[in-house]
């Protein structure tokens, strides 16, 4: 039997803090599966959603939350790929076309047909409701939709993989990070702590650039070979020429050109950090040596789940502080402090 009421935590109103609501949950259908939560993570882009830094309003009340980690609870009739009590986890998306070029290749979250990627929350569904997200008890979704999280990754430090996990791990796997190759990650938050993992297993050199080097320790523990401070021109002067890949996860602007200056000749900047202001650069900065910035935004279904058993295989997880739903407004303010080592995710039994 379905709850069609569950309880969640929302954002009644842009920049207001979140609060206990009641939301719907559709009916299962024959191709639905209905998860019971476990635990939330809290992604800065969760942030920026209820803040409305990225424009074009929103459908408040909002339930953030697309890092996603639980146990289904039913499978509708026509369920093949779930199982009751299996381990599960849900992204950035819930839905999409199916039926585009993109859709088609397993690109699912660069869906090109009239519905796109339906958002986990703050979306309109298939069925012209309001999508809602993660920090609440239980979601319905098209079992195609979910991923197996493998055995041996506790489900708290999991739910942070299908977000940060996801977009670090593809741009490292598409620019081929791996031995002989200096990458660069800058930003030691929620997604580039998971692009020092990623890419210190995948063999390559990692370097972390943050804005000082009071995250050193961690930066060196979490896999990184060396660790500068963005804050210290030095770093610009003995870095100048170095890396391959540079992948820059920060939140708020950032000064590109001095970043491009670290690439080496046909370098490329990977841009996954969505702040608030358009990027500027100045074009000589990619002409000499030809440099290349590009953005890339999560993954779709099946590199998601490669990614997952990547992580299984490889013992790798998010570092997490787990909380409970009342701090989630405590914790919202430490992360626009760069003060969260390194994912909070919210214990959604508490909810
Ligand atoms: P986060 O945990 O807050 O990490 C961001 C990190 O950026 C901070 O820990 C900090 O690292 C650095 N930073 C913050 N403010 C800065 C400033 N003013 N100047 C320089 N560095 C600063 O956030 P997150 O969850 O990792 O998300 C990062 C960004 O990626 C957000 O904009 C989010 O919306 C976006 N995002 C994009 C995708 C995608 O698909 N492309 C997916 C998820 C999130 P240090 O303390 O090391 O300096
Ligand atoms: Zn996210
Ligand atoms: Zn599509």
């Amino acid at each position: 039997m379905t709850p069609t009421a569950v309880s969640a935590y929302a954002a009644p109103a842009p920049k207001a803090p979140l609060e206990r609501i009641t939301i719907p949950r559709r009916e299962l259908g024959a191709h639905d599966i209905l998860i019971e939560i476990k635990y939330a993570g809290i992604c800065h882009s969760d942030i920026h959603a209820v803040h409305g830094d990225w424009g074009g309003g929103g459908n408040f009340p909002i339930v953030p939350g697309h890092e996603i980690a639980g146990v289904v609870a039913a499978v509708g009739t026509e369920v093949s790929r779930h199982a009751v009590g299996d381990r599960v986890g849900v992204g950035y998306f819930v839905d999409s076309c199916r039926e585009c070029a993109n859709c088609r290749a397993g690109r699912e979250h660069y869906c090109t047909g009239e519905l796109g990627a339906v958002m986990t929350y703050n979306a309109t569904g298939r069925d012209g409701e309001p999508t809602q997200g993660g920090y609440s008890t239980h979601l319905v979704v098209d079992e195609n939709y979910a991923l197996r999280i493998p055995d041996g990754i506790p489900l708290a430090a999991a739910a942070p993989l299908l977000c940060a996990g996801i977009t670090l791990y593809s741009p490292l796997a598409r620019w081929k990070a791996g031995p002989g190759k200096k990458v660069a990650i800058v930003g030691l938050g929620g997604l580039g702590h998971m692009g020092v993992k990623f890419a210190q297993v995948m063999g390559a050199e990692v370097t972390v650039l943050s804005q000082s080097l009071r995250k050193k320790d961690d930066g060196l523990r979490l896999g990184a070979d060396h660790f500068y401070a963005t804050s210290d021109p030095a770093t610009f002067e003995e870095l100048a020429g170095v890396f391959d890949l540079i992948i820059n996860t920060v939140s708020a602007d950032l000064d590109l050109a001095a970043c491009l200056g670290l690439l080496r000749t046909d370098g490329t900047l990977v841009q996954v950090g969505a702040p608030v202001n358009p990027l500027s650069v100045p074009a000589s900065a990619l002409l000499a040596g030809g440099k290349s910035i590009s953005g890339s935004a999560i993954g779709g279904l099946p590199e998601t789940q490669r990614m997952l058993d990547f992580c299984g295989e490889h013992g790798l997880a998010a570092d997490i502080e787990v909380i409970d739903a009342e701090q989630i407004n405590e914790a919202y303010e430490r992360v626009l402090a760069s003060d969260v080592r390194y994912r909070f995710v919210i214990d959604v039994a508490t909810i």
